[in-house]
């Protein structure tokens, strides 16, 4: 039976590497994402067996209720909604991990080995309790409940719960640091408890229960400071923990599968973290520090700028007319596009453009939109073809040759403060350089700036034109006025 579990462990582990590896390109990111689940299928059933927990009966009935849920949460989530989604999955992923590497400890102490293996019909014996085990148990606990509160405090940011700002109250710094203090006392009870008084379970799990709650109040606590908007790059973070946790409990639990599974999202998250913070030329220490873009984006339309120059507006008929003469045309997706869900008007405007023999390429900036790979899912969705889809490096070469550069909803990725300004919160961040171009047609409902608050330049340069609406009415009426030109 061992050498079927441990197999089945083999198998999982390898779906989740190959999947891994194929979420590198969007050509195989979604044969990618069913490896990777089809290994946690396996694992899961695998871990079923091999504890002996539930009957073959229950086993399917649990498994067709959970796909079930997680079916439904997948196909009804907006995709501008995913950072939700994924900060609730990594809190309760956060969650699992603590209790189990607990209730590992309890079962420890409430069961004699006969009973343990009356209750688990033959699972693996119990490790002894060692101070490596105390460790990662103290581990699990206190990465697992940290990521379980600040992954609901994320969710509650992103959905409009509480406050995107980033909130502070006086005294607050000095609290974390008492919490922190509290969290090295409650682990040195944890591994006294574990070393001293072996037999006796009161110091143990007493320093657990503490730590558990105090970290609960210090996830809320390191979170809540850090505004809305860079909750995607805290997302990635907890995400990063979560997979932390597991792999702690897989130590307690000296369960292989949960090792890798729990070391691969760690890392991978640290790496995405990483790469996002990078893109937006910003430590990671700056945004945990908070006080980043926490403003809102839905305080409705307002055509007033604030830097004193003016700006030429432009109509869709004047636009489509520029469109139908132009021998290429880049299209720069950004967060307004996912905000108006305009892509498949996006999709039928190239097409139409393309049909009347222009060039059409989209310009994707590693973070447009507000999670990575978000212009390519939702491109994806619209059936826009990968080949047209060409990442900053390569199209910036190729805007001096570019007729007209449409941005769609786009605003910080095209901001040449980033090249110009010192000083500027957005200086140093690599942008599309989509001012080069003959012309450049910015599409969104007002002059106000995005995420990251700075005004926007481009919007006053000679060669801009703005065309100002709600993007998704904007194409539509663009693939009109081209359409109407016969
Ligand atoms: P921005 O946030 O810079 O700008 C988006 C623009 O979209 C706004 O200025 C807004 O202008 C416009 N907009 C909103 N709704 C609509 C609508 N219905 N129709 C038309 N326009 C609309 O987006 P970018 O994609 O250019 O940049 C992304 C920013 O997010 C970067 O600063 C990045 O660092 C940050 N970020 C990205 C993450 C990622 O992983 N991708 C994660 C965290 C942060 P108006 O209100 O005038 O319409």
């Amino acid at each position: 039976m061992y050498t079927v579990i441990a197999l089945a462990y083999l198998v999982s582990a390898c779906l989740f590497i190959l999947g891994l590896k194929r979420l590198q390109s969007p050509v195989t990111a979604r044969r990618g994402n069913q490896m990777a689940a089809l290994g946690m299928l396996v694992a899961v059933i695998a871990t079923l067996f091999l504890y002996e927990i539930l009957t073959p009966v229950e086993m399917i009935a649990a498994t067709v209720v959970g796909g079930g849920i997680g079916a439904v949460l997948a196909r009804r989530v907006e995709m501008t909604s995913m950072p939700e989604l994924v900060a609730v999955f990594n809190g309760f992923g956060g969650l699992a991990s603590a209790l189990v590497a607990s209730a590992e400890v309890a079962r420890y102490f409430s069961e004699t080995p006969a009973a343990a293996e009356a209750v688990t019909g033959g699972a693996p014996p119990l490790a002894p309790l060692t101070l490596t085990l105390a460790v990662t148990v103290a581990a699990s606990v206190l990465i697992g409940t940290v990521t379980f509160s600040g992954s609901f405090v994320a969710f509650a940011k992103l959905k409009g719960l509480v406050s995107g700002q980033p909130a502070q109250f006086l005294g607050m710094r000095a609290l974390t640091v008492l919490l922190l203090l509290g969290v090295a006392a409650a682990i040195g009870l944890i591994l006294y408890g574990a070393y001293v008084f072996a037999e006796d379970s009161a110091f143990l799990m007493g320093g657990l229960l503490g730590l558990g709650g105090l970290a609960l109040i210090l996830g809320i606590f390191l979170v809540i400071p850090i505004g809305g908007a860079d909750m995607p790059v805290v997302v990635a973070l907890l995400n990063s923990y979560s997979g932390l946790a597991a792999a702690a409990t897989g130590f307690v639990l000296d369960n292989i599968v949960l090792i890798i599974s729990g070391t691969l999202v760690g890392v991978s998250g640290l790496m995405l973290t990483r790469i996002m913070c990078d893109a937006m030329n910003r430590s990671l220490w700056n945004v945990l520090l908070g006080g980043f873009g926490g403003a809102d984006d839905d305080d409705g339309p307002d055509v007033e700028g604030t830097t004193g120059g003016t700006v030429r507006e432009t109509s869709p008929a004047d636009t489509a007319i520029l469109l139908t003469y132009a021998e290429q045309v880049v299209i720069i997706p950004g967060y307004g596009m996912a905000v108006a869900q305009a892509q498949h008007q996006v999709h039928e405007l190239a097409e139409v453009l393309e049909a009347r023999g222009v060039t059409v390429k989209y310009g994707i900036h590693p973070v447009a939109g507000r999670m990575p790979g978000h212009m390519n899912v939702l491109l994806a969705e619209a059936n826009v073809s990968y080949d047209q889809l060409y990442e900053m490096d390569e199209i910036n070469p190729e805007f001096p040759n570019t007729d007209v550069s449409l941005v769609i909803g786009a605003n910080d990725v095209v901001n040449p403060a980033a090249r110009t300004k010192k000083g500027s919160p957005i200086y140093g961040m690599p942008i599309l350089d989509a001012d080069a171009s003959d012309t450049v047609v910015v599409l969104k409902r007002s002059l106000r700036p995005g995420y990251s608050g700075v005004e926007n330049d481009l919007f006053y340069n000679d060669n801009t034109r703005m065309l100002f609406g709600d993007a998704k009415e904007s194409v539509g009426e663009l693939t009109t006025e081209v359409k109407a030109l016969g």
